[in-house]
């Protein structure tokens, strides 16, 4: 039995049609099914579904053979014990620094002021503005970002960032792009030796499926 853990939303959703290449269909839908072991039509293949940032760790401690996960939850968690063998080009956003639309902030930079910076992702913060000489005084949050620099906690986030149409909604505005973010299909390493052919097989199917799509 091979199992892979994925999250809902955007990562299972866009998880589909890459397991439908792979000719393997998902037999129930996990927004109406309540469900966390979902079964497929191979009988030698599950889906389990866990929060996004649990991915890493499910599939590093063998609760899982395989997983998608985007590549800032592998980043904050570190890739120890897992095996990436592909960019799977899917859930594709960017991690960037947002600001109020009023705060001046290349100014704040450039005199070297201290900037209070609201994050879920605290390592990727914390590298990409040590590797730029601010200081920074991270505040680690677990969701609606766009809120702290509203509200004061804040002078800026450290968020992902996919049509920008959240920033705007909430009067904020991107003034650095860390990195571009996509999913991952990340391995067990003990798992990939063990289950060796039909851990293969998957990733070769999820393989051609990707390198056929066409690049976003
Ligand atoms: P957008 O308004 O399209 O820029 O999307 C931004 C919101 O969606 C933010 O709250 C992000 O945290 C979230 N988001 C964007 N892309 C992704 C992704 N690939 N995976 C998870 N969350 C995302």
């Amino acid at each position: 039995m091979i199992t892979l853990a994925l999250s809902k939303g955007r990562i299972f959703d866009e998880t589909l049609p890459l397991l439908q290449e792979a000719g393997i269909r998902v037999l129930e839908d996990p927004e109406t099914s309540r469900k966390l072991i979902l079964p497929t039509d191979d009988p030698q293949v599950r889906v389990v579904l866990v929060r996004a940032s649990d991915v890493p760790t499910y599939v590093q401690y063998g609760g899982a053979d395989l997983g998608v996960t985007g590549l800032d939850t592998l980043i904050e968690h570190g890739s120890q014990g897992l095996v990436q063998p592909l960019d799977l080009r899917i859930a594709r956003c960017r991690v960037s620094v947002a600001v109020r639309a009023d705060y001046d902030y290349a100014s704040a930079v450039r005199q070297g002021a201290r900037l209070r910076v609201a994050t879920k992702y605290v390592g990727i913060a914390r590298e990409f503005f040590a590797a730029k000489g601010v200081h920074v005084d991270l505040i680690k949050l677990y969701g609606s970002m766009e809120l702290a620099p509203l509200t004061g906690l804040a002078d800026a986030i450290v968020d992902l960032v996919s049509t920008g149409n959240t920033l705007k909604a909430n009067q904020l505005v991107e003034v650095e792009r860390i990195m571009d973010i996509s999913s991952r299909l990340v391995v067990n390493q003990a798992a990939l030796k063990l289950k060796q052919p039909s851990i293969r097989r998957l990733i070769d199917a999820f393989a051609r499926a990707t390198a056929a799509r066409p690049q976003a």
